[in-house]
């Protein structure tokens, strides 16, 4: 096949490295180089300098193949760490936004790690609401409501709750705490990204 009809298919370049794609979605490399890091009770794949890329194909560039080339890794990464887990849930989105954009891609990727783990995958959250923009560090953290995720089903032993980009990890505590509260014994933590390796305080 001519390298211009498969550019074509494949689209323009990697979304890892910005490089040509010498296989779909994510060039041979960059899968190569896929890993899970662990920090306390989270596995993730990288700093988002390194991975948002992929995250942001994922979830703006409607790249749907790559939910389970990045679950893999993860998948291992927490088979790796020997948690004993009920099940996986997602962080989960507006309703209206995911009427919009037609999926949440921290569900994509929950769903194929829970595949990948022979775990089920529910959704045990809503998102009540939205927050406000999130600061990453600073004063605003602090604003974020309460009531972001209420639970919508009763659940009990330890769970996985997945999130494409920890960005403060105010977001991801809401969840935790709702989960908590749907009646998970613990919560453990997968991401895509990590913006601020602070946010992963509360997991070391
Ligand atoms: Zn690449």
């Amino acid at each position: 096949m001519p390298w211009g009809l498969l550019e074509g298919l494949l689209g323009h370049a990697c979304p890892g490295c910005g490089g040509r794609l010498d296989a779909p979605l994510l060039c041979t490399r960059c899968r190569a180089g896929l890993r899970a890091l662990a920090a306390g009770d989270a596995v993730y794949l990288g700093l988002y300098g390194r991975v948002g890329g992929v995250a942001r194909a994922l979830k703006y560039r409607r790249r749907f193949g790559l939910a389970p080339l990045l679950a893999e890794p993860l998948a291992l990464g927490v088979r790796e760490r020997g948690w004993k887990l009920a099940g996986v849930t997602a962080v989960p989105t507006l309703l209206p936004r995911l009427l919009l954009r037609g999926y949440n891609p921290p569900e994509l990727l929950a769903k194929e790690v829970a595949r990948l783990l022979g775990l089920p995958y529910r959704r045990v959250l809503r998102r009540v609401r939205y927050a406000p923009s999130q600061p990453t560090r600073g004063r605003g953290r602090a604003y974020l409501p309460q009531d972001l995720f209420a639970p919508q089903a009763q659940v009990a032993g330890a769970w996985l709750l997945v999130d494409d980009v920890l960005t403060s990890g105010a977001t991801f505590l809401r969840a935790k705490g709702a989960l908590l509260e749907a009646g998970a014994s613990r919560v453990y933590g997968a991401f895509l990204a990590v913006r601020d390796p602070g946010a992963l305080g509360p997991y070391r």
